[in-house]
């Protein structure tokens, strides 16, 4: 059976107001801001009169290592959601905004896939409600007071060769990786090197997706260090009292953004930080409102589990007491078929013994996530191409893995497709089986809480750094950041800081290249390998092929 592009199927979508979709969750009307018909923003007073409520099931779903074969996570989580719906249960689902850049390079949005999808999906990738650019303004204006402080005299003896904060902007653009400002003489300041990120990168991003409210918000923006003084202090933005202004730019921002299914079920779509260098998910404030207007709420991480669930634990659930109730994992027969050493341009064929050896991957997810002590479901998200044979060989080798696997067709079927995993989830969440515990304490120092997750999730056998590294880590443990989460940054298509290795890979060692206090956001980040936090454009972006046809409608965009 033929399934029409994304795009086509989004357009077709009979939406609701969304003032109903609000309704399905007990928000009345007036409480709901909203841009256009069909998006809204949650009031912060509304919010904050939900304090003390009963929080419903929290449901995570994560994936196996990603692969160009495609996983499939969001369409999965959209799916879940819908599917709760449709067994009669009270569900909203907490998604990542998208960025701007990655839609014009490769084809591919963030609303999920087929008959699993957010409506309106091209505002959803585009424009939205103004979050990113809110972000982007923030976090730009700090840099402008910080160039202006140190124009003006440079009152806090800023070292300019050691400003750390950079400028960014929601585009993949490498010619701004790294610049030179304030060329041009004695008017336009002091000229420095320094560059642009995107957006997603921003540590303004991090915190938005992290604080629980405005004042929150403050404190955290106010804790950001955006350079060092000739005697190597940090300076912070509250320094450059920039962190009450950066919080106005901020106010409409925190509020999440509510749309709908194309099944009518109420999504929260807000924040979206990189996975990498930050946690790489939607907003606690989001996630906190839906748990306290469902019984059900369904997440995503980014990237594969060893890296996104990990955050979503150990950053995430740690800081804002969050206690989820069930994993599902998401795994795929083409990316399972790739773990098991195939090539792109060979999953069109039945190979069930590339299955089973690709299924080491699965496996050793399945581990890490129940050592985090919730329980895990496997959900095969199913491919027209896939055989019984293949799906058959992933169902006999969860099973012994003491798990079970779920075949789920929601990209094909929607909702009705995936019932079975909704009727599993709801009833393991309601269980309570879980007992929740982070991986780690606050209390260990900071180098062993890298070994920690380098040792116990990516199997390494060894993490190795400079002694700088170790000195930098020591120095922050004495200035009061001991106790921060770590925050790992590496390749997202390995267990192993090498994107060829696939499976589960043993006995590596994991190089620490550099560590980054984000002390806003409240985390450290041990950077393993090359990342990149300025995406550039493939040869052939997308954007070629964008425009509006003769309807005033996006076409190319999915
Ligand atoms: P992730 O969140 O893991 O990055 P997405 O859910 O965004 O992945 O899906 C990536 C792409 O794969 C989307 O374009 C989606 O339409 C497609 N996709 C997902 N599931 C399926 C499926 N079962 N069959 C075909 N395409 C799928
Ligand atoms: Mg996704």
């Amino acid at each position: 059976m033929a399934v029409k592009p994304d795009i086509e199927i989004a357009r077709e979508a009979q939406k609701r107001p969304i003032t109903e979709i609000g309704a399905k969750l007990g928000i009345p009307a007036e409480q709901l801001l909203p841009y256009g018909h069909d998006k809204a923003k949650v009031s912060q007073a509304f919010i904050a009169g939900l304090e003390g409520r009963k929080s419903g099931r929290l449901i995570l779903v994560t994936a196996i290592n990603p692969t160009p074969a495609g996983e499939g996570k969001t369409t999965t989580t959209v799916g879940l959601g819908d599917g709760l719906q449709r067994i009669g249960r009270k569900a909203a689902i907490c998604i990542r905004e998208a960025s701007l850049g990655p839609n014009f390079g490769m084809k591919g949005g963030a609303a999920g896939g087929g008959y699993a999808q957010i409506v309106p999906m091209e505002e959803m990738n585009l424009h939205f409600t103004g979050d990113f650019h809110a972000i982007t303004s923030a976090h730009n204006l700090l840099a402008a007071m910080l160039d202006n402080h140190i124009y003006w005299g440079n009152e806090h003896q800023i070292d300019v060769r050691r400003v750390v904060w950079r400028r960014v902007v929601d585009m993949n653009d490498r010619a701004l990786r790294q610049v030179v400002t304030s060329l041009g003489g004695v008017a336009n300041g002091f000229p420095r090197e320094s560059g642009f990120d995107i957006t997603v990168a921003s540590e303004v991003m991090a915190i938005l997706c992290l604080a629980e409210d405005l004042q929150d918000l403050q404190r955290r923006l106010g804790d950001m260090i955006v350079a060092y003084r000739h005697d190597r202090t940090p300076v912070f933005a509250r320094d450059i009292d920039a962190d009450g202004a950066m919080t106005v730019l901020l106010r409409d921002a925190m509020q999440p953004n509510l749309v709908q299914t194309l099944e009518h079920t109420p999504a929260f779509v807000h924040g979206g930080p990189f996975a990498n260098i930050a946690h790489g998910c939607n907003s606690v404030i989001a996630t906190k409102t839906a748990l306290r207007l469902a019984d059900y709420v369904v997440t995503e991480a980014g990237f594969g589990a060893d890296l996104g669930a990990e955050k979503f634990f150990d950053i995430k659930c740690r800081k804002a007491g969050l206690h989820p109730d069930c994993v599902v994992l998401v795994a795929t027969v083409r990316a399972l078929k790739m773990n098991g050493g195939l090539e792109r341009d060979e999953l069109g064929d039945e190979n069930v013994s590339a299955v089973r050896e690709g299924c080491s991957n699965l496996g050793r997810h399945i581990q890490n996530l129940k050592s985090f002590g919730v329980p895990v479901v496997v959900a095969i998200n199913h491919f027209t191409g896939d055989t019984e044979a293949e799906i058959d060989a992933v169902r006999a080798y969860v099973a012994g893995q003491g798990a079970e696997a779920h075949l789920c067709k929601h990209w094909a079927e929607g909702g009705a497709g995936i019932e079975g995993l909704a009727t599993r989830v709801a009833e393991i969440a309601d269980a309570d089986r879980a007992q929740f515990a982070p991986l780690y304490p606050d209390q260990m120092p900071l180098w062993q809480k890298i070994e920690c997750v380098a040792e116990r999730i990516y199997h390494a056998h060894e993490v190795t750094a400079d002694q700088r590294i170790h000195e930098q880590l020591a120095q922050w443990e004495a200035q009061g950041y001991g106790h921060l989460p770590v925050c790992m940054a590496k390749t997202q298509y390995s267990f192993s800081t090498d994107p060829g290795l696939r499976g589960a890979p043993e006995g590596h060692v994991v190089p620490v290249r550099e560590v980054r206090l984000s002390a806003g956001a409240g985390f450290v980040v041990a950077i393993c390998g090359e990342i990149m936090t300025m995406p550039g454009l493939p040869r052939r972006p997308a954007a070629e092929k964008i425009r509006l046809n003769d309807a005033g409608e996006v076409e190319g965009l999915f």
